[in-house]
């Protein structure tokens, strides 16, 4: 996106970008860190700050970042699981509802493997109400949270066996070469490759504002 247009939408003086001393300041680096994660806010800085159009803005966002994220696939095709039983309530029972798998793509061949698994043991013991509340990558760790605590044996063991798995895997391509936890602000379990491809799309968006002036 263009600065003028970024400048426009905050109501920042024109060119305000462009000026070395403003683009150094901490408080312009926070602000465009930001908007590079939260492109949307834009938008709410459009609206006039309106509290009703920013949570539209807000929900059309996680929608968006739902389609993007390949695992959520996973919801529909097993909704037992995951999908909400209730879909008319006001208030999402699970968080899978609010914001989906919290976890990259690369995982989602061993979250699928998971999911055949458990479906198969529900299914041949006749087990009922079992279904996951959380999926999320933590510190690069695969957080996988059922509703209860209760949950049988063979199937808390798939679900270890599952996380084991899961720190050996990139979470970007699902490769299991090379594949160490690696910090670049935040954690990841990553291969080499996705992390220099990460580090480069970066650059990449940095040169591409720097040009956008
Ligand atoms: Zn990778």
């Amino acid at each position: 996106m263009k600065d003028c247009t970024i400048e426009r939408m905050l109501g920042l003086p024109q060119r305000f970008l462009s000026k070395k001393e403003n683009l150094e300041l901490p408080e312009t680096q926070v602000l465009l860190k930001l908007i590079d994660v939260f492109p949307w806010l834009l938008k709410v800085a459009d609206s006039g700050y309106d509290p009703i159009i920013t949570k539209r803005i807000m929900a059309e966002a996680i929608g968006d970042e739902m389609l993007k994220n390949k695992c959520n696939e996973l919801i529909k095709k097993y909704p037992h699981l995951y999908a909400d039983p209730n879909p008319e309530s006001k208030e999402p029972r699970y968080y899978m509802q609010i914001g989906g798998f919290e976890t990259y793509d690369g995982w989602y061949d061993l979250l699928d493997k998971l999911s055949q698994k458990i479906s198969d043991y529900l299914k041949e013991n006749s087990i009922e109400g079992f279904y996951v509340h959380q999926v999320k990558s933590k510190f690069a760790d695969l957080c996988y949270y059922p509703n209860t605590w209760k949950s049988p044996a063979p199937i808390l063991d798939m679900i270890r066996e599952a996380e084991k798995e899961a720190l050996n895997t990139c979470e970007f391509c699902g490769t299991q070469e090379g594949v160490k936890k690696r910090s670049g602000g935040w954690i990841v379990n990553s291969c080499t490759p996705c992390v220099d491809r990460l580090a480069e799309e970066a650059k990449e968006r940095n040169r591409k504002r720097n040009e956008g002036k």
